[in-house]
């Protein structure tokens, strides 16, 4: 079968075919398919379409969406995603444990320290996504039906050892996919999340909510960022980022590309408002005028050796980059509150 360039929303449709078919035993697939979708939309294609995406990569994007959602659902304990066995949540919980403990709160400190128990971590968390859900994406469930529009499987299995990960270590989303699925992020995402909030619910065989499911699993983690409050309200000489008011006693730190769009918990994204601007702006995406002064800020590396919370310039530089890129002319975005003007490309 040969793979001409695909149109970008043939890829979103077929993705969503993919993902519609058949009953998962886990949330792998999902995972994976959000990884390759916030990949996309911060790197670059090659000149042919194509993109080069390393699997150590997709295996630390997992981990980083794992991350938060092994925290413990209010009574609920720990949720389960999957069917049985040892998970790559269960691996991610003891490490968070662990890390949490040198002072390493979010999955983007930990991976920026390379401590060596984060390393095994990917090791062990790569092997098990190249065993799995890359190996099983592009096929039917209960099938041997293959569609291989996204990238070649071929040397992918089930019984894969670390050695052939090592030897494989890429995979090449096809000419057109990558533009595909950044030009369609907004959408995936929303289609992933909800998919996976049901998902859970169903792995879980309780009465949730799926709000709150979803909220939950795609919320960030408010705790991990509380260390951030006094240096960055100091560093705004103590006014509100967004409408420069004066900021009381309720401190927020907000995501200044929605943490919904791309999971990014950098200095360089994270910035100190008032309630009514955090909660105004919620996850909508802010004119780009927000993000330049955001990145633009002085001493974001001294606050990162403070707080032991990465800066993250550059990712989010190019994440901000693609979001901005893939938005159609004439959304609407957040001013301030109440305020919103048409995205002119
Ligand atoms: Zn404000």
């Amino acid at each position: 079968m040969s793979y001409a360039a695909l149109d970008p929303l043939d890829v979103a449709g077929r993705v969503v075919q993919l993902l519609e078919a058949g009953r998962r035993n886990s949330t792998y697939k999902l995972a994976t398919v959000m990884a390759l979708v916030d990949i996309c939309v911060e790197n670059t294609a090659a000149p042919d379409g194509s993109l080069t995406v390393p699997i150590d990569e997709i295996a630390q994007r997992i981990i980083g969406y794992y991350w938060n959602q092994v925290r413990s659902f209010h009574r609920h304990g720990r949720l389960v995603q999957v069917r049985r066995g040892r998970s790559i949540p269960d691996r991610i919980a003891e490490v968070r444990d662990i890390l949490i403990s040198d002072g390493l709160r979010t999955a983007e400190a930990a991976r920026e320290s390379a401590h060596p128990v984060y390393r095994r971590l990917v090791r062990s968390v790569r092997l098990t996504i190249a065993q799995q859900p890359l190996t099983h994406l592009q096929t039917v469930p209960h099938s041997a039906a293959r569609d291989e529009f996204l990238y070649d499987a071929a040397g992918f299995h089930k019984k894969m050892t670390v050695s052939d990960v090592d030897r494989i270590a890429v995979i090449v989303l096809r000419p057109g996919v990558p533009e595909g699925l950044r030009r369609t992020s907004v959408l995936l995402r929303t289609f992933v999340r909800s998919v996976w909030a049901h998902d859970v619910i169903d792995l879980n065989r309780a009465e949730l909510d799926a709000e709150d499911v979803d909220g939950f699993l795609f919320g960030t983690d408010r705790t991990a960022l509380r260390a951030l409050v006094d240096p960055l309200r100091d560093l705004q000489s103590g006014r509100c980022f967004y409408c420069d008011g004066r900021l009381r006693s309720e401190v927020h730190i907000d995501h200044v590309v929605p943490w919904s769009m791309i999971p990014i918990d950098g200095v360089a994204n994270l910035v100190a408002t008032d309630a009514r601007c955090n909660l105004d702006k919620s996850a909508s995406i802010p004119v780009q005028d927000h993000v330049t002064r955001a990145l633009e800020r002085q001493f974001l590396a001294d606050i990162s050796s403070l707080t032991q919370i990465p800066v993250l310039h550059k990712r989010t530089a190019s994440a901000a980059h693609g979001v901005y890129a893939a938005l159609p002319a004439g959304s609407l975005l957040w001013r301030s509150s109440g305020t919103y003007q048409p995205h002119s490309p």
